[in-house]
């Protein structure tokens, strides 16, 4: 634990010697022993001892010192009112805080006043606005595994609790559900204590109290979410999950009703949805480029969403895309309509524009932290649902027809806030100024009293100018005396007698009349009972707003769903995407485009069938589109999954149940961890996982090894998923022998990427001169791909005919280039080193020897490189 968390040891020694305040500061350090504890003096929020000092070095403020009797502390304080940004800072430097309030007026208090952590702010538990992503979700995940009979089975739960979605799921091995916490991106985890250090995660893991994890006791803490939990949930492991995390929650969220709008538990069906991984997902660029930013990837590309609502549905269903074909067809449907009826689509979207975040909204207003503008938003937001179900009013796709059926305007909370609240109203909700005229009698007789009375003191200068006969007579309010009458000194003669004087200037003289007086308590008194009565009312409202919480939540679903829906019809429209058909048992897709890469490129669209034929092998020179093609194929399917459109002119699909990636292992630098250890782990799950209904896509398996291991290891994968799986696959390789796999195995073809070259053109898109066509064609590639590119990019033709003499010797063949060439691919072969090829030192014994006993998969990168240094050497001796 950070030696600033817990309570400071300065103090705890003191024991019972300390006053009163610190001895609470204490006692809220202990219970929040994993947070740093900041404690509301006043406007400041406070720390002291080693916590003032971290609060000091992160949040860069002055640490002072706290005097009292019992001795001197550090201490250091950020003010209330910027204390987001200060609570946001810590966050990032790894801290959990812990917001002790004053819960208890200061001015009534007897003794010290009372205070009380009213939040922990953790990274996955943040509901403030200014700290959060407005169109992500931001969860806090929880890990457990099943007890007793269940064993074997593991769950992970995560809550976002700024909008209260609350969901459960389960695998049935420790990777599955490392797989599925990783695809939800928690900001936090919770792990279950049979856990302990077992899983290295990226986000912040969180101590976890053992007890909630107790079957019993997660069980009951659920009851607040669901009347029988374990009729939501599917195996002891979920419970534990679900019921620890909401207590966790829970900790989190001090304040009474913070936890009100988590009212459902939603669980779900691993055997539901699409499987992809987390690899999957990233070498499929959805959410994330291989570089690790968020642009140029799928979700980019399809992010035309009107609302916040919107963005996280999209991202929901990306993240899940579906098995179920009749739920496809729905949403194909209903994307379908829209992408026909523009009309509707563009209103549909612009109606949209004007929905608030009302699943946060929701959130806020459960808190109790609504204010009035909250509220205003909300009835913003409600006022938009009837023209949407008008806009609605001719569809006739299930899912729209039910979306305006669904469609509940709560045109009694509309009214309620419409009748209630002003239309600009402040944000400080004490101050008055909030509750409409109108909205309550009481009220409104208090706002005439004090307004009468206002308007009496405005038109009492006239009346005293003309009663007095004074005419430079003034009447004014400063906040210290309230109103005067002022009479400047040559006038004092004719101050009439009732008139009595309240403050002496240097040029006159201030007076008050009881009457004045009389009014002046009046008025003072009626707007104080008057802001304290809206006060009462605004909170009366929030509080059947709150009341709500769950139609609410159904519009905010309803509302994301149709943001979803007409998104995709959008981006259908707006890149040319055609509507998939699933019920084929095989891919075969015509004019296929990758929706990424062709955004900006001048894109050549590819044809696959995979139907006679489930496996491809892929051959063809880097660069030359290999692996977008493949990603094409994987992003279609996920799309159609989805329920969108797909960038192809035709697409006849399977449902598949899993797409696996095996892609581009050279490219990543893994650690410690061998990359061909890691490529060969990765590649264990797809044999072992995939079943006729997957998609695989291999790209340069068994690159990270020598060609002989690695081409042996591609040949029986092939063989393997071609035999025993039967998985649709498409394997880039350059191993060129494996093209031949295509006339030996039935149900494998071999396709390839073809270039072209004009020394002269220059304006390809390869390297000066060579042109890659893009373009994938029946049949193997020339074995000479390496020479080829040489040549087109205008090596000297000697060492081109060098270079394929070379080949020729090395196959026995006096052909250069045929189908029996091993072909290590142009990569390892580059046109510069063959000049020297041919005197070539025979390689020492010893060497050879070594050679075969290495271990590669067992090595790290360093290792890699001390040993190629110490075979180097051994050349280099022999030659000396
Ligand atoms: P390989 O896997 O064969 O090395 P890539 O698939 O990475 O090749 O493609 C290399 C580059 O060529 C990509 O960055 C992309 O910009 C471009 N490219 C690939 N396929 C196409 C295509 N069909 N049309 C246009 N450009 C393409």
């Amino acid at each position: 634990m950070d030696a600033a968390l817990g309570p400071p040891a300065a103090m705890a020694d003191h024991g019972d010697d300390l006053t009163p305040m610190m001895t609470q500061y204490v006692e809220l350090c202990e219970r929040y022993d994993d947070a740093l504890v900041l404690f509301q003096m006043g406007d400041f929020y406070e720390a002291f001892c080693e916590a003032a000092e971290v609060v000091s070095r992160e949040l860069e403020v002055a640490l002072t010192q706290r005097e009292d009797s019992t001795g001197t502390y550090p201490m250091a304080g950020v003010p209330i009112r910027s204390a987001a940004s200060s609570v946001e800072t810590l966050l990032d430097a790894g801290y959990r805080v812990a917001v002790a309030e004053q819960v208890e007026d200061a001015e009534e208090a007897t003794g010290v006043v009372d205070r009380a952590v009213t939040r922990v702010v953790t990274p996955g538990t943040v509901v403030e606005d200014e700290l959060l992503a407005p169109g992500s979700a931001n969860y806090v995940a929880c890990l457990a595994s099943a007890t007793g009979e269940g064993e074997g089975t593991y769950a992970v739960a995560v809550v976002d609790v700024s909008t209260g979605e609350f969901r459960v799921t389960s695998a049935d091995s420790r990777e599955g559900i490392r797989d599925e916490l990783d695809r939800f991106a928690p900001k936090e985890a919770v792990l279950a204590p049979e856990f302990d250090g077992d899983f290295d995660l990226d986000c912040m893991v969180t101590p976890h109290d053992p007890d909630a994890f107790e079957v019993e006791a997660a069980r009951e803490r659920l009851e607040s979410v669901a009347s029988r939990p374990e009729a939501v949930v599917e195996n002891d492991a979920e419970l534990r999950a679900a019921g620890a995390l909401l207590a966790y929650a829970a900790h989190t969220q001090t304040a009474d009703g913070a936890l009100d709008h988590v009212t459902r538990l939603t669980r779900d069906d691993p055997r539901d949805r699409l499987e992809l991984d987390a690899t999957a997902l990233r070498s499929l660029g959805v959410f994330e480029n291989p570089s690790g930013s968020d642009d140029h990837t799928l979700l980019d590309v399809l992010d035309e969403t009107s609302c916040a609502l919107g963005r996280r549905t999209l991202v929901r269903w990306l993240r899940r895309p579906l098995r179920d074909r009749e739920r496809i067809e729905a949403r194909l449907d209903a994307v379908a309509e829209l992408t026909h009826a523009s009309l509707v689509r563009e209103e549909l979207r612009d109606l949209l524009r004007d929905v608030y975040d009302i699943e946060r909204l929701v959130g806020t207003v459960s808190r109790r932290r609504a204010n009035a503008r909250d509220l205003r938003a909300l009835k913003a937001t409600l006022d938009v649902v009837p023209k949407i179900r008008e806009t609605l009013s001719e569809t006739d796709s299930a899912l729209l027809a039910d979306s305006r059926a669904d469609l509940d305007g709560l045109d009694d909370v509309r009214g309620l806030i419409g009748r209630a609240i002003r239309e600009e109203p402040p944000t400080e909700i004490t101050e008055g100024g909030v509750i409409a005229r109108g909205f309550d009698d009481d009220l409104d007789e208090l706002r005439t009293n004090a307004r009468e009375g206002r308007e009496w003191v405005e038109g009492l200068e006239e009346r005293e100018r003309e009663r007095t006969g004074i005419d430079s007579l003034s009447v004014g309010h400063n906040e210290v005396h309230g109103f005067y009458i002022e009479v400047t000194n040559p006038n004092l003669d004719a101050v009439p007698e009732e008139y009595t004087r309240r403050q002496t200037l240097k040029n006159s003289e201030r007076f008050y009349t009881p009457e004045l007086k009389r009014r002046e308590d009046e008025i003072l008194g009626a707007s104080e009972r008057a802001d304290a009565r809206e006060h009462r009312l605004f909170r009366e409202v929030r509080e059947e707003v709150a009341g709500e919480t769950e139609r609410l939540q159904a519009l905010a679903d309803t509302l994301a769903a149709l943001d979803t829906l007409a998104t995709l019809a959008h981006v259908a429209v707006e890149n040319r995407y055609t509507r998939p058909e699933l019920d084929h048992d095989g891919v075969a897709i015509r004019d296929g485009r990758h929706p990424v890469v062709e955004r900006g490129t001048e894109f050549v669209p590819n044809d696959v069938d995979l139907r006679e034929e489930r496996f491809a092998v892929i051959t063809g020179p880097n660069m030359s589109g290999k692996s977008t093609y493949m990603r094409q194929v994987a992003l279609i399917q996920l799309l159609a999954q989805v329920g969108s459109f797909v960038p192809a002119s035709e697409a006849k699909l399977p449902v598949v149940d899993r797409i696996f990636t095996r892609i581009g292992a050279s490219d990543d630098i893994a650690g410690g961890e061998s990359t061909f250890m890691r490529e060969m782990t990765e590649l264990t799950a797809v044999l072992h996982d995939a079943t006729r209904d997957s998609l695989v896509l291999l790209d340069e398996v068994g690159r990270g090894t020598s060609t002989t291991d690695g081409e042996a290891i591609a040949r029986a994968v092939t063989e393997f998923i071609h035999d025993e799986v039967g998985a649709t696959t498409l394997f880039a390789t350059h191993y060129h022998d494996l093209a031949r796999l295509g006339d030996e195995l039935d149900g494998v073809r071999t396709l390839h990427f073809a270039v072209e070259g004009d020394p002269d053109a220059g304006d390809g898109t390869g390297s000066d001169g060579v042109t890659f066509l893009h373009t994938v064609a029946e049949g193997s590639a020339s074995a000479s791909y390496g020479i080829e590119v040489a040549r087109l990019a205008g090596v000297p033709e000697s060492v081109v005919e060098r270079s394929r003499d070379l080949v020729a010797r090395e196959t026995g063949s006096s052909e250069p280039a045929t189908d029996e060439t091993d072909e290590p691919g142009e990569e390892q072969r580059s046109a510069g080193d063959e000049s020297e090829a041919g005197d070539e030192a025979a390689i020492p014994p010893e060497a050879v020897a070594e050679l075969r006993e290495l271990r590669v998969a067992e090595l790290t990168p360093v290792e890699a490189l001390v040993r190629l240094d110490t075979l180097k050497r051994r050349f280099d001796d022999q030659d000396n």
